[in-house]
């Protein structure tokens, strides 16, 4: 089975044909600047990428006949004709608590993500419009949605209610409901393989730590806590995002500087993080290296970042009465050995230890844990896409 994945926002479009079966990605590639002045990669498997410049792609609609027509090229392409995608998975940001599962797309879903739209006003309405591109382009392919919420409306009350009036939660619908959940549930599913044990026997943490980070609790299986909120600006300080502050700052910053509410949520999605508290860059690696060169803001940013998610790895344990093993995904996750040292230093009261020399291997996934430790440490690289792939065959089936 083939199965298109898309990964749609504003001005990209993220795209991936694979057999979720045998795992074999048979393309992949980008659109950027829809909009603006379209350019476009294309990777089909075992050949070099192709990029474009200045494809004109006003509208999401062209840059996934692009797609189309790049995985059906005859010197280029990877499949005979458009009959060869048996459906199409599209990642939706937020489900609301509408959607604790991946659904089929019908008119009643679109309605129902629609309805979503003022919890995620930068990621849904374009999610929304990849998927009304999609079906214009294939009319009788089935189409699957999968939310990046879903994983975690397992929460209990306990974990996703805000001390806050309760008619917020009642009439409006304001709650924890976490994001990034393909991701952790791919990896919670995986460390439960290599663990060799049912997911129903294990306590996880899942740190996903890139540019966006979180860290999730799960508990056999289950979704039970997660450090991103209402909307992805919350928990850990991440790439440019803040995460939690004292909300009272925001009153104290903006009588100060004049600023309006777009103005303060502008600086705390865009300005701040570690590229905020570092002035250098919301990248990890430029940071490790301004660090090395001795710029001690850009120290204490990585040194802020790694502290938020050790005292989240401390919390979930007490959340869960323990845990078995700790998940580290995501760029930073995947390839930070030092991150990973830092975060997991003086966690040997927990049962959590690292071997210094497994925690240089890069790109699989490897238990880390030193001999000794209780608690597993376990390298995991993430793969929304195949998620993604996974739930679409089932559906469409
Ligand atoms: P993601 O959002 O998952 O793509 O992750 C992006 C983040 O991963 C960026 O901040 C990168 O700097 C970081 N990253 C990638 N490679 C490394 C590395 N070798 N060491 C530390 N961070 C890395």
């Amino acid at each position: 089975m083939n199965i298109l994945v898309i990964n749609a926002g504003s001005s990209s479009l993220k795209y991936q044909l694979l057999n979720p079966e045998t795992q074999q990605v048979l393309a992949k590639g980008l659109c950027e600047r829809i909009g603006i002045d379209g350019k476009f990669t294309y990777k089909p498997e075992g050949k070099q990428a192709i990029k474009e410049a200045d494809v004109a792609m006003p509208t999401h609609s062209e840059a996934i006949k692009a797609v189309l027509d790049a995985l059906v090229d005859k010197d280029n392409g990877v499949i005979g004709s458009m009959a060869e995608i048996d459906a199409v998975g599209h990642r939706v940001v937020h489900g609301g608590e509408k959607f604790a599962k991946s659904v089929l797309i019908t008119d009643e879903v679109m309605a129902a993500i629609e309805e979503c739209n003022p919890l995620a006003p930068l990621h849904n309405p374009a999610n929304i419009i990849g998927i009304k591109a999609c079906q214009s382009l294939m009319p009788s392919t089935p189409m699957v949605a999968v939310f990046d919420t879903a994983f975690h409306q397992t929460m209990p009350p306990v974990a996703y209610t805000y001390a806050l009036p309760y008619e917020y939660y009642e009439n409006d619908k304001v709650r924890r409901y976490g994001f990034h959940g393909t991701s952790h549930k791919y990896v919670a599913q995986r460390a439960a393989a290599m663990l060799g044990k049912p997911i129903e026997q294990l306590k996880l943490i899942s740190c996903h730590l890139g540019n966006g980070s979180s860290v999730t609790a799960v508990n056999c299986g289950k979704s039970v806590d997660t450090s991103m909120g209402f909307t992805p600006l919350a928990g850990l300080p991440m790439g440019t995002r803040c995460g939690d502050i004292d909300a009272g700052i925001m009153e104290y910053l903006m009588n100060k500087y004049g600023m309006n509410i777009k103005e303060m949520l502008n600086v705390m999605n865009k300005k701040s993080g570690v590229l905020g508290v570092s002035g250098v860059s919301s990248d990890f690696r430029d940071l490790e290296a301004a660090g090395k060169e001795g710029n001690a803001r850009a120290a204490l940013a990585v040194e802020v970042f790694e502290y938020s998610v050790k005292k989240l790895i401390g919390s979930y344990a007490a959340a869960m009465g323990g845990v078995d093993a700790v998940i580290f995904t995501a760029g930073v996750g995947e390839n930070g050995g030092h991150n990973r040292a830092n975060i997991t230093a003086g966690l040997e009261f927990m049962g959590i230890k690292i071997d210094a020399e497994k925690n240089k291997i890069r790109g699989e996934e490897i238990d880390i844990s030193a001999e000794g430790a209780t608690v597993r440490t376990l390298v995991i690289p993430t793969n929304e896409e195949l998620m993604i792939a996974i739930d679409t065959a089932a559906l469409a089936k």
